[in-house]
């Protein structure tokens, strides 16, 4: 399981943002250089994200 290595430059990354619905990390940030990563968009939660936009508007 170290595969949560940065792919610019191969320092270790940190959690940086999880899905609400499914609670797995999603996006990740680079120690070293502080950038992150494209977040992970998981197919299956995109309904429930849009219901959740839905009802806090
Ligand atoms: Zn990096
Ligand atoms: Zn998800």
């Amino acid at each position: 399981m170290k595969d949560t290595s940065c792919r610019k430059c191969g320092e270790q990354l940190y959690v940086y943002k999880k899905c609400k619905v499914c609670m797995k990390p999603n996006q990740f940030t680079c120690g070293k250089v502080g950038h992150t990563t494209d977040e992970e968009i998981h197919i299956q939660c995109i309904p429930m994200h849009m219901d959740d936009a839905i009802l806090s508007n």
